[in-house]
């Protein structure tokens, strides 16, 4: 049996996109081998990763219930109705994501999360190989070396394809920039985050309301607190590399402390461990990854954070690896040739990752300077009357991205267009009630065809 038409593979990471594939082929036959840098997180309780909690959304939550892993992961989440905003002066807003609580998001634990898409994959019959950091790739005999890092020692594995799931720093990515060029070019936000925390009041509550996202807006800064189950809040905090204030400005805990004094007076008493966690958490760096080419023939595919790391501000970075990883699957299973079956995975994929990776970019701009201005108030709170006006044409970008599974291409291009079509029509206006309904919905008719239905 040749390599297209086996059905042995190898993955190379057991994050949340490696963990989430072995599932979904390993339920389907496949012989799946799966190489994990770490150790086992199920054996010492879970390392490291920056980002303590992510936000869920349909797309990610399609993709669990497809590996049976919904429920056992829905158990822990907490939901979150829309974005609370914490105003200079100390008032909160908050805004809904959705019509209702069918459309929410939910906060999901990192480390939670990978301990039970690993368990279920072991349990569909993965083999999962840990202390195995895939260190290089000898693509013409088919080999891979993988390093050890308790002794340094270096393993051997043959392989038919490699699947990279190995996160944005990918070293599959890297052995494949070798043989081809892959287009790679990396672009840095110019801003970068660190975690803080909101331990549980003292009776053991959340501190500030729990079924929100909390965003403390402030220009070309801000601050965001997600829900734990265990009570906690993650906090966020994204600030310019430089300039003032900036991570090069705001060096120490006593700087940090002045900061949030200044400009996030209402959560400075949440988080009494303010200057520790300041000077303990790196600042991470944020960037969009772009590839002009996720495959090398047959012998390997880049999926996830590997192939297009995004910014975090539409919490889609996981939800679209997790696409990505159904989509693999369905084109693997096609039985097609398996440079066929990549070649179609990256002309699906690649242009969806392009748009989620610039709506990504444009939210930041949305949550830390637009969410309090009043034109901006205005345009949501006309695009709200249009999605209940007309419900087959008219979703607010957010939903199209967030609540449904439409391709991202298509929810940039129509974002595009009702954007502006909400410009044009609050033009002159500074309430709703001036508009001419009937004009509206003409405009709203002529200019948005029907929504296309979810797959
Ligand atoms: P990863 O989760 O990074 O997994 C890669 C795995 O590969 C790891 O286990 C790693 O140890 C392993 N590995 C690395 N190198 C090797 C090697 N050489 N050999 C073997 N194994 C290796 N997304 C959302 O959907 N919602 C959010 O709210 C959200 N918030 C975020 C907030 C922040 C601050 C950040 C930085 C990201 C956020 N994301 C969010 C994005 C999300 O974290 C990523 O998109 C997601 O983790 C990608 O999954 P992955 O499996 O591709 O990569």
């Amino acid at each position: 049996m040749n390599a297209s038409t086996s059905k042995r593979i190898t993955l190379i990471g057991a994050g949340l996109a490696g963990a989430l594939l072995a599932t979904l082929l390993a339920r389907r036959g496949w012989v799946v081998d799966v190489y994990e840098k770490r150790g086992d997180p199920r054996l010492k309780g879970y390392q490291g990763g920056r980002s303590i909690n992510l936000a869920l959304a349909e797309r990610g939550r399609h993709a669990l219930r497809l590996a049976g892993a919904d429920e056992a992961v829905m158990a822990q989440a907490v939901m979150m109705r829309g974005r609370m905003v914490h105003f200079l002066d100390g008032r909160c807003d908050l805004q809904r994501y959705g019509r209702d609580d069918s459309e929410v998001i939910w906060s999901v634990h990192r480390g939670e999360l990978n301990l039970i898409l690993l368990q279920i994959a072991q349990e569909a019959g993965a083999n999962l190989h840990f202390h195995r950091g895939l260190a290089e790739v000898d693509f013409d005999a088919r080999i891979a070396r993988f390093a050890d890092d308790r002794d340094g020692s270096l393993h051997e594995a043959a392989f038919d394809s490699l699947v990279g799931a190995d996160g944005a720093g990918s070293a599959l990515r890297a052995a494949m920039s070798r043989h081809a060029d892959l287009g790679e070019r990396t672009e840095f936000l110019g801003h970068s985050y660190k975690e803080l925390e909101i331990p549980p009041t003292p009776d053991g509550g959340f501190s500030i309301e729990p079924n929100a996202l909390h965003i403390w807006p402030r220009g070309r800064y801000m601050c965001i607190a997600l829900p734990n189950d265990e009570r906690t809040f993650t906090v966020t905090l994204f600030l310019p590399n430089e300039g003032e204030p900036s991570f090069a400005s705001v060096r120490d805990g006593a700087q940090a402390r002045a900061l949030f004094e200044r400009d996030f007076a209402d959560a400075l008493p949440l988080i009494p461990n303010l200057e520790q966690d300041f000077e303990r958490n790196p600042a991470g760096l944020l960037a969009t990854l772009y590839l002009d080419r996720w495959y090398l023939d047959e012998r390997a595919v880049l999926l996830g954070d590997a192939a297009h790391a995004m910014v975090p501000f539409h919490g889609q970075g996981m939800n679209c690896a997790f696409e990505d990883c159904v989509a693999l699957a369905q084109h693997l299973e096609r039985g097609d040739d398996r440079a066929a079956a990549f070649a179609a995975f990256q002309a699906q994929r690649l242009p969806n990752a392009r748009a989620i990776q610039a709506m990504a970019l444009e939210n930041y701009l949305e949550m830390r300077d637009r969410v309090d201005d009043d034109d901006y108030l205005l345009q949501r709170a006309l695009e709200r009357e249009l999605a209940e006006r007309h419900p087959d044409r008219f979703m607010p970008r957010y939903a199209m991205v967030t609540f449904h599974r439409m391709p991202y291409a298509t929810a940039f291009e129509r974002g595009q267009a009702q954007r502006r079509l909400l410009v044009d029509l609050t033009r002159g206006h500074d309430r709703l009630d001036s508009l001419d309904w009937n004009a509206v919905d003409a405009e709203v008719r002529a200019r948005l065809s029907p929504l296309p239905a979810d797959d």
